[in-house]
C-alpha cells in the first residue's frame, strides 16, 4: 500500500507529517511519489487565516479528485477548526483534528475494510475522531524521522496566550511541552543520523516547561525553561547548528540571549513576531510589550549578537487600525534592524475577540496596507543580506535543484551556488558574488 501526504501550514505540521508517514511506514506503507499513485492520502490542514482554510479545503478536494479509489484522510489545525465541513467534503473517508494523530494507521485501516465490506463504494458517512482539545494536558508522543537537511524537533503543542486576533489556542488547546527525557531520546537518534542543524518547533516555544515543574523525577517543583530544553538539545545532540523557533518578545530572558551569545552552535538567527507597531493596537490584540520594549531587546539582540537576523510578522488592517496607527507602524518597522518581514493583512477567525470588534478595515485599506509594509520589508532584506556580497559564509547543502544547490547560512540567508556535486547535508563554503531569488548566489570554495 502506498501512502501521499499533503501538508499545509507551518514547521509543527511538517514535523506531525513527518512523524505519521514513519507509523504508516512501520505497518508496511511506502511513499507514493504521485498522489495519483497513492492509496491513501493524508492532508495535513492549516486554519490560520482564512486563505489557509480555503487552501485546505481546495487541497482536500484535488486529493479526494486524484483517485476515486484512494482512503483520503485529514488531520490537523482546519479538520480540527470545522470537522462538519471537512466530513461533508465528498470522498473524504477519515476526519482528524489536533489530537489522536497515533491512530491515524487504525483509522485510516478501518475505513479501508468499511469500505471492501461496501463493495469498494466510498464510505458515505467519514470517521470523524475530533474532539475538544481544551481539556488535554500531556504532550503526544510520536515517532519521528526527518526526511530533510535540517531536523524539525517538536517540544511543545499548544498556547494560552489567547492574542485577539488568533483562533490556534482554540484548535491547538493548551501548552503541552515535551519532557527532556523525550527530547534526549530524539536527540540522540538525530545525532546518530548525523543531522547537522536542528530547528526546535512547537506552537509557542518560548513558553516551553510551563507545565512541566513538578513532574521532572529527582528535581520536583523546580521550574524548567526553554533554556533547559536548549541545553538538553546542545548536550544529546551536539549539532553543529541549533535553530529556535518563533519567540515572543518578552520570553527572550537574559539567561537564553546569554546562551545564544556564548554558544556558538546556536544560530544568531530570531524570530520575534511584533504584529504592530502602534502601541493602541498591541493592546488590542493582546500583545504583553510596547514598542518601547520590542526596541530596546532588538536594540541589545544587535549590540550584543554579532550578525544577528531579526525576522518578524506583522499584521496590518487589525479591526480598529486608524490610517495614524498604520502611519505609526510604518515608521516603527522602518526604524527596525529587521531582516526581513512577513506581512499578513488581518483575517477575521470565527470564535476570537478581535472578529467581533467593530470597525473591521475593508480589503482594498488592507491591500494598500500590506504593499507599504511590503516594500519595507524588501527593502530590509535587500541591505541585510547585501553586507554578504564579496564575503565567504558557510552554508549547510540543503537541496538541488535544476542544477542548482541552496542552503542557509547561520543567520538566515539563502545561498545558491551551482550544483558541482555538492554534498546535501555537508558543511559548504561559498563566496557571494550578488543578490540572487529570496538570497544570493556564489561559488563553492575548496
Ligand atoms: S502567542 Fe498569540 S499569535 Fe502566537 S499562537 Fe499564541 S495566541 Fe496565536
Amino acid at each position: 500500500m502506498k501512502v501521499f501526504f499533503v501538508t499545509l501550514g507551518c514547521k509543527v505540521n511538517q514535523y506531525e507529517s513527518e512523524a505519521m508517514q514513519k507509523l504508516f511506514e512501520a505497518s508496511g506503507y511506502v511513499r507514493a511519489d504521485e498522489i495519483s499513485e497513492a492509496d491513501v492520502v493524508v492532508v495535513n490542514t492549516c486554519t490560520v487565516t482564512a486563505v489557509s482554510s480555503q487552501k485546505s479545503r481546495q487541497m482536500i478536494r484535488r486529493a479526494a479528485g486524484a483517485n476515486q479509489n484512494s482512503i483520503v484522510a485529514v488531520v490537523g489545525c482546519y479538520a480540527q477548526s470545522e470537522p462538519e465541513v471537512v466530513a461533508a467534503i465528498d470522498g473524504v473517508d477519515v476526519v482528524v483534528g489536533t489530537k489522536d494523530r497515533t491512530r491515524i494507521v487504525e483509522l485510516v485501516e478501518a475505513a479501508i475494510s468499511m469500505r471492501n465490506e461496501e463493495l469498494g463504494i466510498r464510505n458515505e458517512q467519514p470517521l470523524s475522531v475530533v474532539g475538544t482539545v481544551d481539556e488535554i494536558r500531556d504532550f503526544e508522543e510520536l515517532p519521528h524521522a526527518p526526511q530533510r537537511t535540517r531536523a524539525f524537533l517538536k517540544i511543545e503543542d499548544g498556547c494560552n496566550n489567547f492574542c485577539a486576533y488568533c483562533i490556534i489556542p482554540y484548535v491547538r488547546g493548551r501548552v503541552r511541552s515535551r519532557s527532556l527525557e523525550s527530547i534526549r531520546d530524539e536527540c540522540l537518534k538525530l545525532k546518530a543520523a548525523g543531522f547537522k542543524e536542528i530547528v526546535l518547533t512547537g506552537i509557542h516555544v518560548g513558553t516551553y516547561g510551563r507545565d512541566l515543574r513538578c513532574q521532572v523525577s529527582g528535581v520536583s517543583g523546580q521550574k524548567i525553561s526553554l533554556v533547559d530544553a536548549v541545553k538538553t538539545v546542545l548536550d544529546a545532540a551536539n549539532p553543529l547548528r541549533l535553530r529556535l523557533g518563533s519567540l515572543e518578545p518578552v520570553e527572550l530572558t537574559d539567561e537564553l540571549i546569554e546562551l545564544i551569545k556564548t554558544d556558538e552552535r546556536i544560530c544568531n538567527h530570531v524570530h520575534l513576531p511584533l504584529q504592530s507597531g502602534s502601541d493602541e493596537i498591541l493592546k488590542a490584540m493582546h500583545r504583553p510589550y510596547t514598542t518601547k520594549n520590542f526596541a530596546e531587546l532588538t536594540a541589545r539582540l544587535v549590540d550584543e549578537i554579532p550578525e544577528i537576523s531579526i525576522g518578524t510578522d506583522l499584521i496590518v488592517g487589525f479591526p480598529g487600525e486608524t490610517d495614524e496607527n498604520f502611519a505609526e507602524t510604518l515608521e516603527f518597522i522602518q526604524s527596525q534592524p529587521f531582516a526581513k518581514i512577513h506581512v499578513f493583512p488581518y483575517s477575521a477567525r470565527a470564535g476570537t475577540v478581535a472578529a467581533t470588534l467593530p470597525n473591521q478595515i475593508p480589503s482594498s485599506t488592507k491591500k494598500i496596507r500590506t504593499n507599504s509594509a511590503l516594500e519595507i520589508s524588501r527593502d530590509k532584506s535587500k541591505i541585510f543580506v547585501e553586507r554578504l556580497i564579496g564575503r565567504t559564509v558557510e552554508i549547510i547543502a540543503e537541496t538541488s535543484t535544476d542544477g542548482l544547490v541552496d542552503g542557509l547560512t547561520k543567520n538566515y540567508v539563502r545561498v545558491y551556488l551551482p550544483d558541482e556535486n555538492i554534498p546535501l547535508g555537508e558543511v559548504v563554503k561559498v563566496r557571494v558574488e550578488k543578490i540572487f531569488h529570496d538570497g544570493v548566489w556564489g561559488d563553492y570554495v575548496d
